[in-house]
């Protein structure tokens, strides 16, 4: 830290011309009802009202002209200028946030995610850090396409246009992209890196074709992906019921590198959500369980030496059995189904039914025995035949497309078995307690009252030797024992599949193969990329169904790159994940012909930022790529053979952020969702139905067209402006909870900026007229603060001494805020509304304070209200620069200005920890004591220490309180009325009121 303070005359002239010529500089202001102050400043440059609409333009401009300035320049120079700063000495930080599908809408999840990012962009780049925060489109994808079925509009024109109209609504949120790294998956010079990183995968046996059932949605008349599909067997995007059919797809094989991906989540403890990584590992749902074979009795003829394989995890309840149920597609059904009509017909009708249906169909020519039979010559269970069942609930992929039903033990059996065998009784073969496992009577429960228990549990009289043993232990024996005979053994089951990527649609990256009749698929070479999609010559899209590029002749025949003969190119399409999976590692090289990215700058994402609803599948295929590309050419050697123990991860930190819900009126009589247009909303807190004057129903809901609850961000920055909008979003929720938007209270922001804007004011007009100056040199420093304190912290005013210790704790409090926990970005608000709130009660008296402080504030603030903060910091600079200003005057108009704020370092803490403790405890704090609401005693206790000494920061209001009443008991006065005249172990009540000016004790 640096103390450039020299003094001066105070050159008011040159002040003034300066400060004039600023605001005649300033763009007209917009005429929309502003925020006003209403505060009057004595200063009569700053008479100005704020006019936060004004600044967002002035602001908006200059830093657009400064971007352009600097990207003038030849990209390639650029990037290499870039690429050289980035192997320099300064930390790196590369903060992201998801990139949006270019709807040409902004919407209020977008403003809060962006948002959020930009806070933590611009804090590391004043930090001093390099900021890679780029910003792109995941372009590729259906409604694009449904608009040039519809239309006739071209996918690429639409998706241009919509691309235009969004980044001219995120430059209206004040956000700072990186706009030279921008990218769209749509466009060729991405795709064709697609495309490299599809035969890349193929080369290594990752992407592969295979006939698979597959979902089919009839509506967008494509494939999906499983978790395309939602629980009840309808699409995500269109709603319509998915079909089940055969058909050749191709695969990413992500199940080779299960382990893997499961495994290293650990090593994103702590960076990520828990609740994120849990969904990962549930939906990867690594099992371990058991193999068991069924020999299957055809037409009463055993000994055919066919078994029905079973996976399950539970082999300790294998005496539990009372049918097993196959899948649709399993081989025995099918083969039923060639004798049996009834059965076809139930195929055909069972195909639309949801994942968890009741239904089923008993296989009449085929039973079971149970596998145990051939060691327990005993039991009457295991002496049965069992049924057999085609079953839609049985998943074609998970096991061997066979389930063993054990009803007294799994809800769903038993859900099933009541509606298709609908018995007497249930078996119950393993028991919660020993004991009762233990007794001889246990077994078997009408039908009517049972309950599966689904828990582990002992093993009762129902099985045989194994009675007694705990479902651990039985698992273990009756597996060795069925492996013993041939009829099981121990295997492990994920529930994760390959990732099916065919979609056959236009609007998406083309798949670069190339099928010949003498060759098979053969990769597209190289020097051949991209595979442009066919170009749209007028309304060829209109009206189509099914996969446009099937009957795009010219672009489907070609020749095969291997023979040369007549060949034909695939006509899929990738899935739009596929982009998604890999795009923020183009950012980083983004202008690479050669390659997707140069291995000297494959790098992980430091913050991630985006909702929770890509908590799977976005970051589980992101990971998947990053990890198979880390195993190629393209990641430098000493990533791969470097750190083992290293897991190689794309996204250190994720920051999940919550929903956004819109304020929703409904009438409180038929619940109908009100339109704005039917609202009387004069009086905001007492809203109004117009007409009927009714009172209406009020609540937050996801916003929705058919709710009327839907907010613009961009509206609200062109009313609000774009800083308060900013401020509100962040302030109205933590950033892992629902928003719930609420308008009305954006006045409280509002309130604050004016207050800020009052003092700044003040400060310029103090300031002014004191002998203060700092040189420019001084501002430009490249740490802390341009001015250091009074040389005796002792000596310090009581005001001038506040204002450091609040300066001092909420410079701690907001840069630990956002570097280790910003999730908590909603308190980073508060702290600064308070420190404002606490200068102006309290205004320091010293210059030095007073630059120190508010400077450290506005330079907190930057971050979050980048506009009106750069106003103020040129505002409060120019009354202790404009000396040097009249020595430069006649120079260029850039040396007159002081620093850009967003250029200047994020101030360090002021005070060390002893500077601290020691303003914290000069003074003394006067506290009146009441017992039972009688005056007893006033007594002077030490300042609370300042925060720094303490673990927990700030603290609650509750420690600050037992905190006084500790230090109330210390004292003489104290001891005699609370411990010696009261018991103090028998007080009733404790009141502290007056921030601990007052305590009052009840016995
Ligand atoms: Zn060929």
């Amino acid at each position: 830290m640096q103390a450039l303070l020299r003094f001066r005359l105070s050159s008011s002239s040159a002040r003034s011309t300066l400060t004039q010529g600023r605001w005649n500089c300033g763009p007209r202001p917009i005429p929309i009802p502003t925020v006003s102050s209403r505060y009057a400043t004595t200063s009569a440059a700053l008479s100005k009202k704020l006019d936060l609409l004004a600044l967002d333009k002035k602001w908006q401009e200059k830093w657009q002209s400064d971007t352009l300035r600097l990207s003038s320049k030849a990209v390639s120079a650029a990037a290499a200028e870039k690429a050289a700063k980035l192997t320099g000495e300064k930390p790196r930080s590369y903060i992201l946030s998801m990139f949006p599908y270019p709807s040409g809408t902004l919407h209020m999840g977008h403003l809060r995610v962006y948002t959020i990012s930009d806070v933590l962009a611009r804090f590391y780049r004043m930090r001093g850090h390099e900021v890679i925060h780029p910003m792109g489109w995941d372009a590729f994808g259906l409604p694009a396409e449904n608009a040039a079925i519809e239309r006739g509009i071209d996918p690429a024109e639409w998706t241009k246009h919509n691309i235009s109209r969004m980044k001219e609504q995120l430059r209206s949120i004040s956000t700072s992209f990186d706009w030279d790294r921008e990218l769209a998956t749509c466009d060729p010079e991405f795709y064709e890196h697609t495309q490299r990183i599809f035969l890349m995968l193929y080369e290594k046996g990752l992407a592969y074709q295979a006939e698979a059932l597959v979902n089919y949605d009839p509506v967008d008349k494509t494939v999906l992906a499983n978790e395309q599909v939602d629980a009840n067997g309808f699409s995500w995007r269109s709603g319509a019921k998915v079909e089940k059919l055969n058909l050749k797809q191709w695969f990413f094989r992500i199940t080779a590198f299960k382990e893997m991906l499961l495994k290293d989540l650990d090593s994103l403890a702590g960076g990520w959500p828990e609740r994120v990584l849990s969904m990962q590992r549930n939906w990867m749902g690594k099992s371990q369980g058991a193999n068991i074979k069924f020999p299957v009795t055809v037409n009463g003829e055993t000994g055919t030496g066919i078994d029905v394989g079973v996976f399950t995890t539970r082999p300790d309840t294998l005496y539990g059995v009372e049918y097993i149920a196959l899948s649709l597609d399993h081989p025995l059904v099918l083969k039923s189904a060639e004798t049996d009509p009834d059965l076809r017909k139930f195929l055909d009708n069972a195909a639309s039914l949801p994942a968890d249906s009741k239904a089923g169909y008993r296989l009449s020519d085929l039973t079971v025995s149970h596998p145990l039979r051939i060691i327990d010559k005993e039991s009457p269970l295991v002496a049965r035949q069992l049924p057999v069942f085609a079953a839609p609930y049985v998943l074609s992929d998970y096991g061997e497309g066979a389930v063993m039903g054990v009803p007294g033990h799994d809800s769903r059996d038993l859900a099933f078995f009541r509606d298709n065998v609908n018995p007497d009784s249930i078996p119950i073969v393993v028991e919660p307690r020993k004991d009762e496992a233990n007794s001889e009577s246990a077994g078997v429960v009408s039908s009517a009252d049972a309950k599966a228990f689904t828990q582990e549990g002992y093993l009762n009289a129902m099985c045989w030797k194994y009675q007694g043993l705990h479902s651990s232990e039985a698992k273990k024996q009756i597996v060795a024992d069925l492996k013993q005979v041939g009829r099981g053994d121990f295997v492990e089951q994920w529930r994760l599949r390959d990732w099916l990527i065919s979609r056959q649609r236009y609007w998406g990256a083309p798949i670069p193969i190339i099928h010949c009749g003498d060759c098979g698929p053969v990769p597209v070479p190289a020097d051949q990329l991209p595979v442009k999609l066919p170009k749209i010559e007028g309304d060829w899209l209109k009206g189509k169904k099914g996969n446009p590029l099937e009957s795009s002749h010219e672009w489907v025949n070609t020749k095969c790159p291997s023979c040369g003969g007549p060949a034909k190119r695939d006509t899929d399409t990738m899935d739009t994940f596929v982009d998604s999976s890999w795009y923020f590692l183009r950012y980083l090289d983004p202008a690479n012909k050669e390659l997707p990215f140069s291995p000297s700058s494959a790098r992980p994402v430091d913050v991630y930022i985006g909702g929770v609803e890509h908590a799977i599948l976005h970051l589980l295929y992101a990971r998947f790529i990053y990890k198979a590309l880390s195993q190629t050419e393209l990641f430098p050697e000493i990533a791969r053979n470097g750190n083992l123990a290293t897991p190689f991860e794309p996204f250190k930190t994720l920051l999940s952020q919550g929903m956004v819900h819109g304020r929703t009126y409904s009438d409180p009589s038929t619940g109908r969702f009100l339109l704005p247009s039917e609202m009387d909303l004069s009086t905001p807190d007492k809203p109004l139905i117009k007409g009927t004057q009714v009172t209406p129903a009020v609540s937050f809901e996801k916003m929705s067209k058919s709710k009327h609850n839907g907010v613009d961000p961009t509206g609200c920055a062109l009313k609000y402006g774009a800083d308060t909008t900013r401020a509100h979003v962040l302030f109205s929720a933590p950033v892992s909870e629902v928003l719930d938007w609420d308008e009305t209270k954006i006045v409280g922001i509002e309130r604050w900026f004016s207050r800020l804007w009052k003092l700044v004011a003040d400060a310029q007009h103090t300031l002014a007229t004191s002998p203060m100056a700092l040189d420019r040199a001084a501002l430009q420093a490249s740490s802390g603060h341009a001015t250091g304190l009074p040389s005796s912290l002792q000596e310090l005013s009581d005001s001038d001494a506040d204002a450091v210790l609040a300066t001092h704790r909420t410079i701690c409090y907001v840069t630990k805020c956002i570097e280790k926990n910003p999730y908590g970005l909603n308190t980073v608000i508060s702290d600064l509304t308070k420190l404002t709130n606490s200068l102006l009660a309290s205004t320091p008296t010293s210059p030095q304070v007073l630059y120190l402080s508010i400077s450290s504030l506005l330079r907190l603030l930057a971050p979050i209200a980048p506009a009106l903060a750069s106003e103020c910091w040129e505002i409060l600079n120019s009354s202790v620069t404009a000396g040097n200003a009249t020595e430069t005057e006649a120079g260029a108009d850039t040396s007159t200005s002081p620093p850009a704020l967003l250029d200047s370092p994020w101030p360090t803490p002021l005070l060390t920890l002893e500077e601290a403790d020691i303003l914290s405890a000069r003074g003394g704090q006067i506290v009146a004591v009441q017992v039972n609401g009688k005056l007893r005693f006033t007594v002077t206790i030490p300042r609370r220490l300042s925060p720094t000494t303490t673990t927990e920061g700030s603290g609650t209001v509750t420690e600050e309180q037992d905190w006084i009443i500790s230090r109330v008991l210390e004292t003489d006065e104290g001891r005699v009325w609370l411990r010696e005249k009261n018991d103090w172990e028998k007080r009733r009540r404790v009141i502290v009121v007056k921030g601990g000016k007052l305590i009052n004790v009840v016995f």
